[in-house]
């Protein structure tokens, strides 16, 4: 089910061009009313529950109403996103909270080479199945039988 912005926490990122949860947002759903300052999910049918736009929210303006095979009924999970974790919050219906800690990348944005150490692409093999670096290492992939 699709997130949505409380739009009394929203500060539509202080007036920016572009808000961090559009800039976030894999499908490009997230969207500013300038108008009124506050974001909005436009097209909820679209959202995968990604959870990006929640993490990301500088005001915690986001969430997301989850599916209850993981978030039962009444109840919601909260991200917060640390320099170095994320804590999950999970608040039952009854009042119970359960949190978990978990690690998150800790290398700058923007500095990984996808590529780094491996070898060129061959464009000659750009038709057959398997990845590029089977192919440069003589692998063959199977092909599975119809
Ligand atoms: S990231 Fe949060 S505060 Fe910024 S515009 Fe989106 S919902 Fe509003
Ligand atoms: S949960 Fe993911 S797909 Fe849905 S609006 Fe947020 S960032 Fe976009």
């Amino acid at each position: 089910m699709p997130s949505f912005v409380i739009t009394e926490k929203c500060d539509g990122c202080k007036g920016q061009e572009r808000t961090a949860c559009m800039y976030i947002c894999p499908n490009d759903l997230m969207k500013l009313d300038t108008d009124r300052m506050k974001a909005f999910n436009q097209e909820p049918n679209q959202c995968w529950e990604c959870y990006n736009c929640v993490k990301i929210c500088p005001q915690q303006a986001i969430e997301v109403r989850g599916y209850a095979d993981f978030n039962p009924l009444g109840a919601n999970v909260i991200p917060l996103r640390g320099t170095d974790a994320i804590m999950w919050t999970i608040k039952f219906r009854d009042g119970r909270l359960k949190r978990f800690k978990f690690d998150i990348r800790k290398t700058p944005e923007g500095s990984i080479d996808p590529y780094g150490g491996k070898p060129d692409p061959d464009y000659s093999n750009i038709k057959e199945p398997g990845l590029f670096t089977h192919h440069s290492r003589g692998e063959k992939m199977p092909v599975p039988s119809e």
